[in-house]
């Protein structure tokens, strides 16, 4: 395909922030091909008329992301199977002229953790912490990598019971969880460190050499993060994910997989640059 003249964008609100341009723009440049991918806000209630008006005027993919997740999934009428569990797609294209969608966030996120961290997750206790719209895109996958258990929690506890009997797992209420015996994976998987808030987790609920992942992603360590570190864990953000879940829309779309150690490394070495 002529990258040149396809048309990629990611739909979101707000959307200024986005680094998917960039990323996208640096997988095509692998090929030394140059591709066209825009950022678009539609107001609320335009989401539906700007994705079809998109894809009319000949877009060939686009992404999605907070809050339209879900109203993409409602548009399409041919989806994934992790979509489908996920019950929200990041990931659309045309087909036979209909609308495809695809959930990337949760091969994102097992390619950062075993790929590119060299996380062993095999027969580990790995619990993760949220039951929104990021949970529930990436706990399919999560399931699928081997661990000995995934235990889930979060502050309103009915909605870890929700994703708790769908995903076939075990919820414990985040006042319960000095019980348990002690995790090798934490997953961060709420927005509390976007106010910049740490959650309420008991003290040696870690194990020993235990990792822990915040999906959010900043210039500093988020409040969780730290927090891991003076446990002993080893610790990651989301940042990694982000590269990874685009590089599986590109494959989608494309039908290649770009590389993205070095552009995963160019990116924290800018926003470290940023920083001094
Ligand atoms: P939602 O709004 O759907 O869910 C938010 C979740 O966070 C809920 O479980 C909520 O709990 C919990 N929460 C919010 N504030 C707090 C707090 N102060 N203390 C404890 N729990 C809290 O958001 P998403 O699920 O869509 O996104 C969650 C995070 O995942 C965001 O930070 C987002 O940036 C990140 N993300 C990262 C991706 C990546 O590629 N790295 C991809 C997708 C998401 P309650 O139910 O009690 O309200």
């Amino acid at each position: 395909m002529d990258l040149m003249s396809a048309k990629y964008a990611v739909f979101g609100q707000p959307i200024a922030h986005s680094k998917s341009p960039q990323i996208h723009e640096a997988f095509a440049a692998q090929r030394s091909q140059a591709l066209k991918y825009e950022r678009i806000a539609p107001n609320e209630n335009e989401f539906e008329s700007a994705v079809e008006a998109f894809f009319a005027e000949g877009g060939q993919g686009a992404n999605v992301t907070l809050p339209f997740k879900e109203r993409a999934y409602a548009m399409c009428k041919v989806r994934t199977e992790r979509a489908e569990q996920a019950q929200a797609v990041n990931t659309l294209w045309m087909e036979n002229g209909q609308l495809h969608g695809d959930n990337t966030d949760g091969a994102g996120l097992l390619a950062d953790m075993i790929r590119n961290l060299n996380w062993k997750l095999i027969n580990k206790r790995i619990l993760v912490v949220g039951a929104g719209g990021a949970v529930r895109g990436i706990l399919g996958c999560l399931l699928t990598a081997g661990a000995q258990e995934v235990v889930i929690t979060n502050r309103t506890f009915e909605r870890a019971e929700e994703l708790a009997q769908q995903f076939n797992i075990r919820a414990v209420a985040l006042d319960a969880l000095a019980e348990e015996t002690p995790f090798n994976i934490i997953i961060n998987g709420t927005s509390a460190s976007l106010a910049g808030e740490s959650l309420a987790l008991p003290l040696g609920i870690l194990a020993d050499s235990a990792y822990c992942y915040d999906m959010m992603y900043g210039e500093e360590p988020t409040p969780f993060m730290q927090w891991a570190q003076t446990q002993g864990a080893e610790v990651s953000d989301g940042l990694g994910m982000l590269v990874q879940q685009a590089a599986e829309s590109f494959y989608r779309w494309h039908g290649w997989r770009p590389a993205t150690v070095a552009l995963l490394k160019d990116m924290r070495d800018a926003s470290t640059e940023t920083l001094s």
